[in-house]
């Protein structure tokens, strides 16, 4: 098999045609190379697919170009084949290295998907579709000094040429974003003959018209030193713990400028919500032109342009969330995933892949270093780490400077109940600490991992809640615009006017979510500003930013916000943290993982305070405040936390001492999901080597429109759990018509 031109014979991956590879002629003259993007005859189309090799002699038939041979001739001989050529090679450079080839492969083994789709989802959407190469852009100069005789300015004009001068110009969008103008006024003191605005041919980068300070690398403390010894003296992977505020971030910036000056790149993971401008100026700060940031939010030409950056190797450091672990950078020499426990790194559709595990992975199989990142680990990291050592272990102990960890109070929120009136949102001493806070000029976050205005809305008299018409779950009650919502499908309605059931008139809403704190709040504090963050809030593209650097303009006393305020972010002036329920995430029963997540929040979420020079203080609210695992939260004793339930853990067979994967059945019959989840099952418990759990129905039992069925399966390996589903599931992952399976393996969620 030979890796370059010169070949006969190229097999390739067709997007969109799942699962097999497809034998095409190489024309004379054509330099091919794996990994090439190529255009193919397919049927009567062209279409995109990707050189996976390239051989000299045609493969052996049965893998024959459909559409371009006669097929194997059963009399004798099999005639040469008459295999159809590439049509184009549009591209000089592989789309994928051998490298990222290789890890696909493996990709699409260990999640048992095809390697179409593992291909895909390596690729921006942008990239993938072609085209759209660099854009041509407006810049704007000034004209200096402003040519005699112009017609004189208005006053604001004036203003404006006065700022355009001292910003020197710059990126026409940008820039009337900067200087809160639009492109008709830049155009009109143009026409004046004051600026002039022209097309240059200019890659759209995120950062562009950004002014960064440059900041130098800082003198490391003895912790971080030797934390920085691990992971470039490693070949194995090193997980980073160390809380909040500790310095991994500075760690990490002086392991890239060592890879970097090893002639080698790297990629920064980062949850997505923690993608905010604040994350990516501290790596362009340090590394400039280097820093490519790949993000969902951005446009598709910025994404294309910043894929094809990286290709080139213009950007050498690539800062992204979950699928930037796919990106081309070549030699690659390090991986940071940040905050390695975050749920977002595992891709919630198919391929259900892991970007932690994916990018250990990747790291192996190009020699890369490795660092995971967390104040508090994943429990499969922790055991790789500590009881494995598989991974190195390096710490951060305490946060830098020598502030301190915020002092944490835990407020039993069924003392502070006022007879009759049942759970009040704010206790005493929350309510407290929130107004000498506020009297200091300082700030607050409150966190409550429930969004709309009251989770449920029930019939005051029979108690009937409303559920979604077409899931199993209840409506949430949005005040704003009075409607019931649902969370899971987006489906609303008009709250009805009589129960359903027994025609009462008396309706309530019940339960609390972030829009009635915020209303509750306006009653005890009226003249707190309040800025709220969840998921109905942060609808646009820019909002989230948006809302966050308002924040930390002090433009608000107070943010309010779900699991999206949690993770990642540093304001100075925050000294008091609220807990609104920390109860909530712990008592989901069929969530074996529910103790583990409701401890990192606390953990994180209690992070934010005190980061500044000001000392923090977090008021938990909770119904449980005896339960070891709000203690341990509130302690910050993670290694205790990690060893109790990594003891449960193994008693119970639960990961990480064993794989897991969740096969759910979902269609528009239930009586065929009920009868063709429980045939799976009892197939499933006949394999071998594998433990198979009855069907049941899945948490979620009706989801738009569809019924749900799941078998959980456990082994020691994920490849038992995947040989056992090519086995018995067909391979398109279709049992009968309309009948859907979904494999997720290392499933996080159970729902
Ligand atoms: P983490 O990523 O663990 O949350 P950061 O890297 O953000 O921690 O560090 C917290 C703060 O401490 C930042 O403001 C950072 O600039 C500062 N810092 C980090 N390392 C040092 C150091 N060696 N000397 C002085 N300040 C530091
Ligand atoms: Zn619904």
């Amino acid at each position: 098999m030979s890796e370059t031109s010169g070949a006969r014979f190229a097999q390739v991956a067709i997007e969109r045609v799942p699962d097999r590879l497809f034998t095409y002629a190489v024309p004379a003259g054509m330099a091919l190379r794996v990994g090439m993007r190529v255009t193919v005859p397919w049927r009567q189309i062209l279409r995109q697919g990707y050189v996976m090799a390239l051989t000299d002699a045609c493969p052996a038939l049965p893998a024959p170009a459909r559409g371009g041979d006669a097929g194997p001739d059963l009399f004798g001989a099999p005639p040469p084949p008459r295999v159809k050529a590439v049509a184009e090679a549009p591209d000089p450079v592989p789309y994928f290295s051998e490298a990222t080839l290789r890890l696909l492969r493996w990709m699409a083994a260990y999640y048992d998907v095809g390697l179409t789709l593992a291909l895909r989802c390596a690729l921006p959407a942008p990239v993938r579709e072609g085209g759209s190469r660099a854009r041509e852009r407006f810049v704007v100069a000034p004209i200096l000094p402003p040519p005699p005789h112009l017609p004189p300015l208005s006053k604001r004009q004036k203003a404006l040429y006065e700022e355009i001068v001292r910003v020197d110009g710059g990126l026409l969008a940008p820039l009337c974003k900067e200087l809160s103008t639009t492109p008709a006024t830049l155009r009109r003191l143009a026409a004046l003959g004051y600026v002039s605005v022209t097309l240059k041919e200019a890659p759209r980068s995120p950062l562009a018209g950004r002014r960064i300070l440059p900041t130098r690398p800082l003198p490391l403390t003895e912790a971080q030193a030797a934390a920085l010894a691990v992971i470039l003296g490693e070949r194995r992977p090193t997980l980073l713990f160390g809380v909040t505020g500790s310095g991994k971030t500075e760690v990490y910036m002086q392991a890239i400028a060592q890879t970097l000056a090893e002639g080698r790149g790297a990629i920064v993971l980062v949850p997505e919500i923690a993608l905010t401008p604040q994350t990516v100026n501290r790596f362009a700060a340090r590394f400039g032109e280097a820093v490519a940031v790949l993000h969902s939010a951005l446009g598709d030409g910025e994404r294309h342009d910043e894929w094809h950056r990286i290709r080139r190797g213009a950007a050498r450091v690539v800062v992204g969330p979950r699928s930037a672990v796919f990106a081309p950078v070549s030699p690659l020499g390090l991986i940071i995933v940040d905050e390695e426990h975050d749920t977002g790194y595992k891709q919630d559709e198919s391929p259900r892949y892991s970007a932690r595990d994916v990018a250990v992975m990747r790291a192996h199989l190009e020699g890369a270093r490795c660092v995971l990142g967390s104040a508090t680990p994943s429990l499969e990291s922790w055991r790789n780490a500590a009881e494995l050592g598989k991974y190195a272990l390096a710490r951060l102990p305490g946060r830098v400077g020598g502030a301190t960890l915020p002092d944490v109070a835990l407020v039993d929120l069924r003392e502070a109940a006022r007879p009759g009136q049942g759970l009040p949102i704010f206790s005493e001493p929350l309510v407290d600490a929130l107004k000498t806070c506020l009297g200091r000029g300082e700030q607050a976050i409150l966190f409550l991992n429930r969004r709309g205005y009251a989770p449920t809305y029930q019939c005051g008299a029979c108690g009937e809640p409303i559920a979604c018409a077409h899931c199993s779950a209840k409506l949430t009650y949005h005040a704003k615009d009075d409607t019931l919502r649902c969370h899971l499908c987006g489906a609303w309605r008009r709250p009805p006017d009589r129960c359903p059931r027994c025609g009462a008139p008396l309706f309530k809403p019940l339960g609390v979510g972030t829009q009635r704190v915020e209303a509750a709040l306006g009653a005890i504090l009226p003249r707190a500003r309040v800025i709220r963050m969840d998921a109905d809030s942060t609808g646009r593209r820019h909002s989230h930013d948006e809302l966050l650097a308002a924040f930390r303009a002090k433009e608000a006393d107070i943010l309010l916000g779900t699991q999206m305020i949690a993770k990642g972010l540093d304001f100075p002036n925050v000294t008091l943290v609220g807990i609104l329920a920390a109860d909530r995430s712990l008592n989901i029963p069929y969530d074996f993982r529910a103790p583990e997540r409701t401890f990192q929040l606390i953990a994180q979420v209690s992070g934010r305070a005190g980061r500044g020079e000001l000392p923090g203080r977090v008021i938990v609210q909770t119904l449980q405040p005896e339960h070891p695992v709000i203690r341990a939260a509130c302690a910050c004793a993670y290694e205790r936390f990690a060893a109790e339930e990594l003891a449960e853990r193994r008693a119970a067979g639960l990961p990480p001492y064993a794989k897991l994967a969740c096969v759910t059945l979902a269609g528009p019959d239930p009586e065929a999901v009920r009868r063709a989840a429980e045939a799976a099952a009892r197939r499933f418990a006949a394999c071998r080597g594998l433990e198979a759990l009855p069907a049941l129905p899945a948490p979620l039992e009706r989801k738009e429109d569809q019924w749900r069925w799941q078998i959980l399966l456990k082994a020691p390996s994920a490849q038992a759990i995947v040989a056992a589903c090519d086995h018995i599931l067909p391979r398109d992952k279709r049992l009968a018509p309309g009948l859907r399976v979904l494999v997720d393996v290392d499933a996080l969620f159970l729902a």
